[in-house]
């Protein structure tokens, strides 16, 4: 254990109180299904502890995410511990890979069940099939909400960049539309769109009212996604970040410097396969 890495010590955001008794859970299978709901890739072990009065989630280096559960605390209670602390994870993951201290190895990948482009209330159910492909992954749909991937799929990079190709082309027949509708109401007219994988910027806008999109905003809360539309359109009439600019967006989004604020640590809302994808991804 390492204790500046321990949530209990931050603020006592790692503790959710056990609220009732339940018989013994499969630590096994609930640590597999806790692992999909993670901000980052890494390994999950869940220990039972008759000790433990909380959940306490602990990320140990080169182990992954320790979760120390109360006796008697069920699969439901640790995943709310776990959406509960999905910055905190996030961001302790990266800041001590930036200091050189790996949680988990690469390995232990962890496929998703499911694709939820958040934005959009749209969800897919994935299924995975192994074949002798040397050329990565394909992904076909398989009727509405299911899609399957097939080929390497013990290949991290292989899979997420199947996933992320397939995410990046729904958000853009999604993010095309919504565009479209966010100008007619606002009348802030723009001249043509791109959606792509953007490392480092949600959107941006040229000279020309030309406006590109990063296909994870299709992750974000609808909330957070609707203020970068109202943002690179506004960007069509005032092409910097002056109190003019500032004075326009919040006339379309009043609110909109504290959703702003929420924009710049809202990457804990990517998916954590979508690390593993390389040029497709984000990072
Ligand atoms: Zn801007």
């Amino acid at each position: 254990m390492q204790p500046k890495t321990s949530p209990s010590r931050a603020r006592g955001h790692g503790k959710i109180a056990a609220a009732r008794q339940k018989p013994g859970l499969d630590a096994a299978a609930v640590a597999k299904s806790l692992a999909e709901r993670l901000p980052r890739p890494m390994p999950v072990a869940v220990r039972v502890s008759g000790r433990a009065k909380n959940v306490v989630l602990r990320l140990l280096p080169g182990r992954g995410l320790e979760v120390v559960a109360p006796a008697g605390v069920g699969g439901h209670l640790l995943a709310q511990a776990i959406d509960a602390r999905r910055e905190w994870i996030a961001a302790t993951f990266d800041r001590l890979a930036a200091e050189g201290v790996t949680i988990g190895p690469a390995a232990d990948f962890q496929r998703p069940a499911r694709l939820v482009l958040t934005a959009f209330g749209r969800e897919w159910g994935v299924s995975y099939a192994a074949r002798d492909r040397a050329g990565g992954c394909t992904l076909v749909l398989r009727g509405p909400g299911q899609v399957a991937v097939t080929g390497a799929v013990d290949d991290p990079a292989a899979v997420a960049g199947a996933l992320a190709a397939f995410c990046r082309d729904r958000a853009a027949a999604l993010l095309g539309p919504a565009l479209a509708e966010v100008s007619r109401e606002s009348g802030l007219a723009y001249t043509g769109l791109t959606v792509r994988a953007q490392r480092t910027r949600w959107g941006s806008c040229t000279l020309k009212g030309r406006i590109s999109l990063n296909f994870t905003l299709a992750f974000l809360p609808w909330e957070l996604c609707r203020l970068v539309l109202y943002h690179e359109l506004c960007h069509t009439v005032e092409l910097n970040h002056s109190k003019r600019f500032w004075d326009l967006l919040e006339r379309h989004v009043p609110g909109c410097r504290a959703l702003d604020a929420q924009l710049s640590s809202a990457r804990h809302h990517l998916p954590g396969w979508l690390g593993a994808a390389g040029g497709s991804g984000v990072s």
